[in-house]
């Protein structure tokens, strides 16, 4: 069966606006994602490059079909740019427009010099097959790993089989012996025509649903750090605590936790104002995240008063981690307007031991805190062991 390239063409040009007018919408949504606004003009442009093949022996072919061939190969550049924005690499825009007149000339000179369909055809699909497998490339590595990357991984798929698909019928045509235009009724044609209709469709709903994801990632995130100084908020510090908690009452390995409390806090605010107390609190968790493991749980447990979690750590690793962060937040005072506003913290440590829940572990800490407060603030205590 060989389906009406005509046909198929006109799907083609409804799909690609279909898609630049969703792309574009979700756009103007959310403006800070700006690969989409690449993506709604790379469309747009495809869509107006095949509507202008309906042109092909109506206008003068010198000007119909280099610039039909330009606007579709400018569809593969802009995909390639709006994932490399995506995931916010630097456009190479000279690079690209080079590669893009190149096409173009290339071109160009099979329809002035000699009219070679066939090596239109060739020059043409490296160009979409390099720029597919670019964009491929690109959503395939794009970290980082911790947030997820399923919809990337599928519309890189997406990207490589057409690359595949297209070099495949660019084979195919040069070794089928001439065409006289890419209209022409045979199998090859219409197959790459039905192809691009799917491969567009595939990116299109590829790049949505990366968009999807990416916005619900920065939901989760908003609803789980804390804004001002990046550390997990209350909720989703005892989240992750009660699964190390667990974690370890499983596998028997020691959990410690600390609860830190700068000292005199007050002061700094009615002395230097809030914009201080919180470049103070920024600072603070700086110190503290830079001296902590990845597996390490900090958070923000409430106003000047943070947490650390420590898996596989015992009382005296701990106490060894909690004294030199101790030293830290005192050699390290915060630069403010000219001035120097030193700090110093007050730290409370308590092994989670089995069987206990976190609040008991909690409460534990709290007293050992309380005690570093009564003796003078600026030091580490223990809570005692049970006995
Ligand atoms: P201590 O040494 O006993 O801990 O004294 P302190 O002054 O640090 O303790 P207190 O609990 O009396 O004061 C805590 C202050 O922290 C009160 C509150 O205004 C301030 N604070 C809480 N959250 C923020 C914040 O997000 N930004 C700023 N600038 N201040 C905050
Ligand atoms: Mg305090
Ligand atoms: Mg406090």
């Amino acid at each position: 069966m060989i389906l009406d390239t005509r046909t198929l063409v006109i799907v083609l040009v409804g799909i690609g606006v279909l898609l630049s007018i969703a792309a574009f919408l979700a756009w103007k949504a959310h403006r800070h994602i700006t690969a989409l606004a690449y993506w709604a003009g790379g469309a747009l442009a495809g869509a107006a490059g095949m509507a202008l093949v309906m042109l092909y022996g109506v206008w003068p072919p010198a000007l119909v079909i280099p610039l039909s061939n330009a606007l579709v190969a400018a569809t593969y550049l802009l995909n390639w740019f709006g994932v490399r924005s995506f995931a916010g690499r630097p456009i190479p825009w000279r690079s690209g427009l080079a590669l893009l007149a190149a096409l173009t000339a290339g071109n160009a000179w099979f329809v002035v010099m000699s009219n070679d369909v066939t090596a239109r055809i060739l020059v043409g699909s490296a160009g979409i097959t390099g720029l597919s497998l670019l964009a491929a490339l690109e959503l395939w590595r794009m970290g980082p790993a911790d947030q997820p990357r399923r919809a990337q991984r599928v519309t890189a798929l997406v990207f490589l089989i057409h690359a595949l698909f297209v070099a495949g019928r660019a084979v195919l045509t040069a070794w089928g012996g001439p065409v006289d235009s890419v209209l022409m009724p045979n199998l090859v044609q219409s197959a790459g025509f039905l192809e691009a209709i799917l491969a567009v469709t595939g990116w299109g709903f590829g790049f949505l649903a990366m968009t999807s994801e990416r916005l619900q990632a920065d939901l989760d995130r908003i609803g789980t750090i804390d804004p001002l100084t990046g550390a997990y908020n209350r909720r989703a510090f005892m989240k992750h605590a009660e699964r190390e908690l667990a974690r370890s009452q499983r596998s028997g390995a020691p959990l410690t936790l600390l609860l830190l409390d700068l000292d005199r806090f007050k002061r700094v605010n009615d002395t230097f104002g809030h914009l201080a107390g919180d470049a103070l609190l920024r600072l603070f968790s700086e110190t503290v995240t830079a001296r902590l493991r990845r597996t390490d749980l900090f958070g923000r447990y409430g106003g000047e008063e943070f947490c650390v979690l420590l898996p596989d750590t015992d009382r005296t690793g701990a106490a060894a981690l909690a004294e030199a962060l101790r030293r830290d937040v005192s050699a390290r005072p915060l630069a403010f307007q000219g001035q120097e506003i030193a700090a110093s913290v007050s730290i409370g440590i308590a092994a989670c031991r089995s069987g206990e829940d976190l609040d008991t572990a909690l409460a534990a800490a709290d007293l050992a805190l309380y005690r570093a407060k009564r003796n003078g603030r600026n030091q580490v205590v223990i809570a005692e062991a049970a006995g």
